[in-house]
């Protein structure tokens, strides 16, 4: 992998268990088999519609040009506009961004919104750089990928290191190319630009919805069970924080610094309190520190993983305790590690269940900016809810019939969708 902060770096993609877009076909074949899905569908849903590379030239700070490299790919439209985050992160390839688009395309799927999927991301390192620059690399990256945005083609949302103000770049630059203001291009802007209330705690409050649902599945009490989450950020801290508040102990979380564990509950109110000022977790004294990794594999009843992809491999997948995972991350757990989680009798909520609440708030915020009407916090609160847990209770049931795991029941109904639009729109000639 390139270490460079910026330059023309082009990540290498990891190979084998941790590759995500490999990762992501054989959940696709596994489903494609049962589904015994037709010859040539299977041929179109293994391809992503487009993929765009991108050089962005950037004037930094300092008076240096420095070239970064983005990508944005659409995997499938047939369902309607390409749906999906942008992140910025050095970690970014094209295989993975691809692989999400992929995700991207299942998860509108699975909660029945009319999108298709897609997803963007730039190599750089954000923290590293200053507000100028992030506007600047964001305004040139939307002015490369203009030929495909549009809310009727390509509407991008926040993702990893990605927030309102990024959006609120993209939207504007996208509207004065435009030459009007187009506020439904990108989802998760700011209230105050056409942002729709609701939005920035959504995809936490989804995690918060099909924990509640996987529990009572489960026939586990929500009062006093104990939930560990990965990651601090704008998922796993509003998951935890309404999961407290619904009776659950929180008894480990973490960041990129890594983590805290107390047995007892930590008071996620005095977390946030604390990272509002230090930024990150590290230092917090409301427990003892941990790792990222020991986080998994503590003592608890539901795991939420709300940071990045493979964190949850056929290394550590024995070691986990939790009865239920519910990924709020896009792809913690590899193809390996779900066989081991099977074997164990986990009940898995998948990601593109679990943390479909994001892009489902988005739909609203799209449909909203659409209509030029605002719909009010608990009707969009509302909305979420019923939509995740009509989602939760189709996948649930679909795999009791089929007798399956959640993921790949998720990933039957979801390819089962697509393939059906497919079969009606027919093939262009
Ligand atoms: N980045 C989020 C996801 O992975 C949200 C995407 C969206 O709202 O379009 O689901």
């Amino acid at each position: 992998m390139e270490a460079a902060v910026s330059g023309v770096a082009v990540n290498a993609a990891p190979t084998g268990e941790t590759n995500p877009f490999e990762a992501m076909m054989q959940r696709f074949d596994h489903a494609a088999e049962l589904l015994s899905l037709d010859e040539g569908i299977y041929r179109i849903l293994r391809h992503p519609e487009k993929q765009i590379v991108t050089s962005i030239p950037v004037a930094m700070d300092n008076g240096e040009i420095e070239v970064f490299t983005g990508y944005r790919v659409l995997y499938n439209t047939s369902r309607g506009p390409a749906k999906g985050g942008i992140r910025f992160d050095m970690g970014v390839t094209l295989d993975e961004v691809t692989a999400l688009a992929a995700w991207m395309t299942w998860k509108c799927a699975v909660v029945d919104i009319p999108f298709g999927g897609a997803k963007g991301g730039v190599i750089c390192e954000p923290f590293r750089m200053s507000t100028a620059e992030l506007e600047r690399l964001t305004r040139r990256y939307t002015a490369s990928i203009l030929e495909v945005l549009g809310p009727e083609s390509d509407v991008p949302a926040p993702d990893v290191n990605t927030n309102e103000q990024v959006m609120a770049w993209i939207m504007d630059t996208y509207s004065m190319h435009k030459r009007h203001t187009v506020t439904a291009v990108v989802t998760g802007k700011p209230v105050a630009m056409g942002g729709s209330l609701g939005r920035l705690e959504a995809t936490g409050r989804g995690v918060k919805i099909v924990v509640k649902e996987a529990l009572r599945e489960m026939g586990m009490p929500l009062n006093g069970t104990r939930i560990a989450v990965q990651g601090f950020g704008n998922v796993g801290s509003v998951a935890a924080r309404l999961l407290e508040a619904e009776g659950m102990t929180v008894v480990a979380i973490s960041d990129k610094t890594g983590g805290i564990y107390n047995p007892n509950g930590i008071y996620v109110s005095e977390a946030l309190e604390y990272i509002r000022h230090n930024r990150f977790l590290e230092g917090f004294t409301g427990g003892d520190a941990i790792t990222n990794e020991d986080l998994l594999e503590i003592d608890c009843d539901v795991l939420a993983p709300c940071a990045l992809e493979n964190v949850i491999t056929r290394r550590n997948a024995g070691n986990i305790r939790a009865k239920i995972i519910a990924e709020g991350a896009n792809g913690p757990t590899t193809a390996f590690a779900d066989a081991i989680l099977e074997e164990k009798g986990v009940f898995v909520v998948p990601d593109i269940l679990a943390n479909a609440g994001g892009v489902t708030v988005s739909y609203f915020e799209w449909v909203q900016n659409r209509e030029g009407y605002y719909w009010r916090e608990d009707t969009v609160n509302e909305r979420l809810r019923e939509v995740m847990i009509r989602a939760f209770d189709q996948v649930l049931q679909y795999s009791k019939a089929h007798n399956v795991n959640m993921r790949t029941a998720a990933y039957m109904l979801s390819i089962d969708r697509v393939a059906a639009v497919h079969k009606l729109r027919g093939i262009y000639a």
